[in-house]
């Protein structure tokens, strides 16, 4: 397994005691919503942490993640 399958699998498992603060928020999946916009939203979750680190280790190119978008082709890195 990779770093990145092992952290979504904590993850995973953290959200199933812990709802997470997206949870059902389209918004979240949209990309017409700027990161930064969410980003107040994740600073409260109880899985900020284990979310950072799987987006950090798997920079997905959909959504956001812990405040951050992973998109290649942002404008700028204040979009992430
Ligand atoms: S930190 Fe991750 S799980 Fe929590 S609200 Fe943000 S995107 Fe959702």
């Amino acid at each position: 397994m990779s770093r990145a399958t092992d952290a979504f699998e904590a993850l995973s498992v953290a959200m199933q005691d812990n709802s997470p603060a997206c949870k059902d928020d389209d918004r979240f999946i949209s990309d017409d919503v700027p990161a930064a916009t969410l980003a107040p939203i994740c600073r409260t979750c109880s899985v900020y942490d284990l979310c950072a680190a799987f987006g950090e280790l798997d920079r997905p190119k959909a959504g956001t993640w812990a405040g951050k978008r992973y998109k290649t082709n942002a404008k700028k890195r204040g979009d992430q």
